[in-house]
Parts: structure tokens; C-alpha cells; sequence
């Protein structure tokens, strides 16, 4: 029964993320999307397969819930690797490697402050929002090129303890890069200033990430840090997946130092509810012998809805990986 379960989930991403870069690959741009296509003609559809069989074995393994911590860490940190090597060769070697050559700083942030700053939405941010739409907070664990790195970093560590007053100290950044990407406008900052205070922000970030997420083995970027974490931690409702804390619980705390993203602490246990920095990464569900983390969608099983949640999730990683390059 579950290796049949697994073939099919295998299958349907298969199917969809072929279909999907089918569509991209016909489409009539300046330059094809698809990055092979650009080198070689019809290497488009060697990477429309390519991808789609990646994908397709990405399902299949992460059908088994003991085994999402170790291929969504990979499938993500390769997204990341990917995604930096194209922007570095796009730099540095040829635009080739570029989407479309407009540079932006492919720090987090930016996402959430960019369009405030200059008064419009751009790609990213439009992109940003339909994966928020589509797959909720899993932005934060499986797409974001800046996420991936503290995944990794923080991942090669035990968990220590809960940071105090990272909540605080979350919601003032928030609250500050949103507040100063304004005024900028307001008062008419320039995009130099403005270039230089992001990117100190983003390497404060990097800092961050290997000090504190590694010294902690938590996520500290992600949950305490990044301002457009903060952002899919409040939209993240308006999709309808969850993850519930059934009564089978015990309050045993197995799941607590699994949880990378503090959202397992022992009162979000005894109110049945996870931390608002859950991702769904669905690193946890393993861990617990009672099967009391769930996954959910409106009134499905919770194999259903998990399975639903990994379908999406996986696709769009894929179709990420082929075409998200800036
Ligand atoms: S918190 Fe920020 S850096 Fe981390 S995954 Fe989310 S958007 Fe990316
Ligand atoms: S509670 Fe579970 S699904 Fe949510 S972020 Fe933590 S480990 Fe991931």
C-alpha cells in the first residue's frame, strides 16, 4: 500500500512538472526560458525531463515521512546552490545565466521592502505571493534561496535552547524595514544609500546565520530575523493547509528539538496549536511515536492532505529550480 502510495505521488509530479516546463519551453520569449535551451537547441526538453524525473524521485522518497528531513533539506539547499551559481556566472561571466538581466540584490528582504520603497510590485514579490497562495509558509522551507543556508548551517548542530525575547526583537526588525523603506520614499533616498543599507542588512543576515543559527542549531534567520519570514508568518493563512496537534499527544517533547523553527515549544504542545514560525516543513511529523502531528486540509484524511501538501510543494520546487534565476 505505500509503495503504491509513493508511485503515485511520484507519478502525478512527474506528469504535472513535465507539463508545466512543456508550457515554458513553447513559450515565444526573447530568450527560452530554459536555461539549456539557451546553449543548445531543443536542450530545453532534455531539462524539462531532467527536472521532471528529479522531481518525481523527490516524491517518491518524501512519501515516507522519516525520510523529508534529510531530501527537502538537499532538494532545498541544491535550490539555493543553483540559484546563486547562476547569478554569480551571470555577474561575473556572461548575462546568459540571467532571467532577464535586471539585477536586483537577491537578499530576502528585499521582497517585502523593494516594493515599498519604489511604490510597485515587481516579479518577485507577484512570485512570492502565489507560492504563499498556493503552499502557505512553505516559502521558508523549500524556496527561499537565503533560507536554504541557514537550514544547512543550523542543521549540522544539536538544538540548544529557545532564544528569549527572539519574538521581540522578530517583530521590531519587522516593523523597522518596513517603517524605513517608506520614509526612504518619503524623503527621497537614493537608490545608492538605499543599495548600501541593504546590503549590510543582508550581511548581517550571513552573520547571523553562521554565528548565531550555528551556534544555537536553530533556524535564528528565518524565525527571529528576516523580515519577509516575519511576513509569511502573518499571510501565511490565507492558504488553507495546517498543522494540527492531536489530543494522542503526550507533551513527551521528542518533536521540540526536531523543530528547527521554534514551533514546538511545551505551551504551543499543551494548546494543541504549533508556533506562528511553523513552515510545514513536516520535519517533526516523524518524530513523534503517537502520530499526533498532522497534517491538514479542510476535512481530508491526514495522509490525504499531506500528500496534497508534498505534491504542491515539490512541483513548484522543481519548477523553481528550472526558471527562479534573477
Ligand atoms: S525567513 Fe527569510 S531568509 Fe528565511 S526562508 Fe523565509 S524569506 Fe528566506
Ligand atoms: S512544527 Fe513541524 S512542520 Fe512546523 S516548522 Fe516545526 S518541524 Fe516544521
Amino acid at each position: 500500500m505505500e509503495k503504491r502510495n509513493n508511485w503515485l505521488l511520484s507519478i502525478s509530479i512527474f506528469l504535472f512538472v513535465a507539463l508545466m516546463l512543456s508550457v515554458v519551453q513553447t513559450l515565444n520569449t526573447a530568450r527560452p526560458l530554459l536555461l539549456l535551451e539557451r546553449f543548445v537547441k531543443h536542450g530545453g526538453w532534455v531539462e524539462v525531463l531532467v527536472i521532471a524525473l528529479y522531481a518525481a524521485f523527490l516524491g517518491y522518497k518524501m512519501t515516507d515521512p522519516a525520510c523529508v528531513p534529510k531530501f527537502r533539506k538537499l532538494s532545498w539547499i541544491v535550490f539555493s546552490i543553483v540559484f546563486f551559481s547562476q547569478f554569480i556566472l551571470g555577474v561575473t561571466v556572461d548575462t546568459i545565466f540571467l532571467m532577464t538581466g535586471k539585477l536586483h540584490l537577491p537578499i530576502p528582504m528585499m521582497v517585502l521592502a523593494g516594493p515599498i520603497y519604489r511604490g510597485q510590485l515587481s516579479i518577485m514579490p507577484i512570485l512570492f505571493l502565489s507560492t504563499i497562495i498556493l503552499t502557505g509558509p512553505a516559502w521558508c522551507s523549500h524556496y527561499c534561496y537565503f533560507g536554504a543556508i541557514d537550514s544547512w548551517v543550523s542543521g549540522r548542530r544539536k538544538k540548544k535552547f529557545f532564544i528569549k525575547n527572539g519574538s521581540a526583537f522578530k517583530w521590531t526588525t519587522f516593523i523597522v524595514v518596513i517603517f524605513f523603506a517608506w520614509f526612504f520614499r518619503m524623503v527621497g533616498v537614493g537608490h545608492f544609500i538605499t543599495t548600501l543599507l541593504a546590503i549590510l542588512f543582508g550581511l548581517l543576515g550571513v552573520g547571523v546565520i553562521f554565528f548565531l543559527s550555528n551556534r544555537y542549531g536553530t533556524m535564528i534567520h528565518c524565525t527571529y530575523y528576516c523580515p519577509l519570514g516575519s511576513l509569511v508568518n502573518l499571510i501565511k493563512w490565507i492558504n488553507p493547509f495546517r498543522l494540527t496537534i492531536v489530543d494522542s499527544c503526550t507533551l513527551c517533547m521528542r518533536c521540540t528539538s526536531i523543530c528547527k523553527y521554534d514551533a514546538l515549544k511545551l505551551e504551543n504542545l499543551k494548546s494543541r496549536n504549533p508556533g506562528i514560525s511553523c513552515t510545514l516543513c513536516g520535519d517533526c511529523i516523524h518524530s513523534c511515536h503517537h502520530q499526533s502531528l498532522r497534517y491538514k486540509l479542510f476535512s481530508l484524511s491526514s495522509n490525504t492532505s499531506r500528500s496534497i501538501y508534498l505534491f504542491l510543494t515539490i512541483s513548484l520546487h522543481a519548477i523553481f529550480l528550472a526558471i527562479a534565476r534573477i
